[in-house]
């Protein structure tokens, strides 16, 4: 099916420079979450063939991309950014349209995106080494970078655009051959990145699409001999069966995977400001965000203003298809609404009070689509499964705690790392803060959510392993140090 209405022009794999059928001929439908019926376009599935030959075809031309000089590799990202920019609002409006997230929170990612590439082709003249003294006379010694070879970037369907960028504008940069998988839920993203670094002049074989299954394809470039990392974010079951089989081929492998991220609110904080974030990043893109708040930990003495204010605020958000002006989306798939609401039911089962929401929506305006309300569970037990394991929909877990190291024992008793933040008007418990949180993001006074480019992303714990995404750090995972001596002293 054609999805030119869309704003793309191709509906099939990218491979060796080539736009191709799937070897099999295997398609299948990506369908919009806000109206099930509405099938946006079919798409090709790969099988292993065809992921064989994106290896291959990657392979071929990574010598030539990797003695491209890093500014001239910058000058196809720039070119890309311009053209990214040309076409944003198509951009935010294929995102709303295959993941749901309401329009404000798409122009969002296209604007993270925006923001990685422009950041990562500045790498083109930096991508820094470093000379230091060497214990000879008459010897340089110096690092430099080279890049890992051919990679692969496989990405979850939540930001359907900016993770595929995150991960691919500092692999191109470092001088890398790309093969991407993006989720299968949502293609259409991936293919309209996939054209704009094609229309921007990337050479034939250095980024190649394949669109199909994470256990066959996916799981096939795992295994390559001949893919040196991989870039992956997803769930933490898939990433950790997946690190521990790249191990088998000596990969380099970064994994960014789920999270708990709890907020912490003392009484001294700013209730409005806590208020306001809880809700956004609770609800917002319909809890689908990596680091959206699902727990929040609030002081005894502050709990029932909190949670009045919290209940009014969320029941002042508008729930509807994302192109219309709402504040929460549908939630992505079928699978995602079952296993939502089967939590819903589980934290019912366990004996937490069901505070707000709770419900699927079934009324006429959202009967076409997958639409949960927002739901706040209070009376929550650290033990409960709704207060360990990752739910990724619009549901948050509410916790009342005695004090600061109370909160914090709470907050970092869970598997996950990912965000987490505190609202106080007490720099020093800040601080202690800080020093005590499990995470990889830390936030005071401000949501769990985001992050910004040029500083290092990712979690610890379950939610990641390998070195961070972004900012300098992006540059350390997709390249090598090589260290050179170099001895001018003639034998003498
Ligand atoms: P997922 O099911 O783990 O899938 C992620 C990617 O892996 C998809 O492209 C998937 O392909 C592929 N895949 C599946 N099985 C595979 C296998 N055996 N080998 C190789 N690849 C395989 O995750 P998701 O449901 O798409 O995304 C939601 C998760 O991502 C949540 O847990 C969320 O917290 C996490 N996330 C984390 C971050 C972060 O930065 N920490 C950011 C965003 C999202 P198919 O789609 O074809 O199955």
């Amino acid at each position: 099916m054609p999805a030119k209405n869309l704003g793309i022009e191709n509906n099939n794999l990218y491979i060796g420079g080539e736009w191709v059928d799937s070897t099999g001929g295997d398609s299948y439908e990506v369908r919009n979450p806000a109206h099930r019926h509405q099938v946006l376009a079919e798409v090709q599935s790969a099988g292993i063939e065809d992921a064989e030959s994106a290896i291959a075809a990657a392979k071929e031309a990574a010598a030539g991309w990797a003695s491209t000089p890093a500014p001239q590799r910058a000058d196809v990202l720039y070119r890309v950014h311009e053209l990214m920019r040309e076409r944003f609002e198509e951009f935010a409006r294929l995102i709303t349209l295959e993941e749901g997230k309401s329009l404000p929170d798409a122009r969002g990612e296209v604007q993270r995106s925006l923001n990685i590439i422009q950041y990562a082709a500045g790498e083109g003249r930096r991508m820094f080494g470093y000379t230091t003294p060497s214990e000879s006379r008459d010897t340089v010694a110096y690092t430099l970078r080279r890049p890992l070879g051919v990679v692969a970037v496989i990405t979850p369907w939540n930001f359907p655009l900016a993770i595929p960028a995150w991960k691919m504008a500092p692999a191109l940069i470092c001088g890398n051959a790309i093969v991407f998988k993006p989720a299968s839920s949502t293609p259409l993203s991936a293919i309209k990145l996939t054209e704009t670094f094609v229309e921007a002049g990337l050479p034939p074989g250095v980024l190649n699409l394949v669109t199909g299954p994470g256990r066959s394809v996916g799981d096939y470039m795992v295994n390559h001999p001949d893919i040196a990392g991989i870039s992956f974010t997803g769930s933490t079951e898939i990433g950790a069966k997946l690190y521990s089989q790249a191990a088998a081929t000596l990969k380099k492998v970064q994994c960014e995977m789920g999270g708990k991220n709890a907020v912490i609110v003392l009484s001294d904080a700013d209730m409005e400001q806590a208020i306001g974030s809880v809700a956004l990043a609770a609800f917002g893109s319909t809890g689908q965000r990596c680091t959206a708040t699902s727990r929040v930990i609030v002081e005894e003495s502050a709990l029932d203003s909190f949670l009045e204010g919290l209940v009014e605020r969320t029941r002042g958000m508008t729930v509807g298809d994302g192109l219309d002006s709402c504040d929460v989306g549908p939630v992505a798939s079928e699978g995602q609404f079952e296993k939502i609401m089967e939590y819903i039911g589980i934290g019912q089962a366990e004996g937490a009070n069901l505070l707000h929401g709770g419900r699927a929506l079934t009324e006429p305006e959202f009967s076409e689509g997958l639409y949960i309300e927002p739901t706040i569970f209070t009376e929550v037990d650290p033990g409960m499964r709704i207060a360990q394991e990752e739910i990724f929909g619009p549901v948050l877990t509410v916790f009342s705690c005695r004090d600061l190291s109370d909160a914090i024992e709470i907050s970092n008793d869970v598997q996950f790392g990912l965000s987490s933040s505190i609202y106080t008007s007490d720099v020093r418990k800040a601080f202690r803060y800080i020093e005590g949180v499990d995470a990889g993001m830390v936030h005071v006074n401000a949501p769990t959510l985001g992050g910004e480019v040029h500083l290092p992303f990712g979690g610890s714990k379950a939610s990641g392993v390998g070195p961070r995404e972004q900012g300098t750090e992006a540059v350390n995972f997709f390249s090598e140090v090589v260290t050179a001596y170099v001895d001018y002293s003639g034998g003498t």
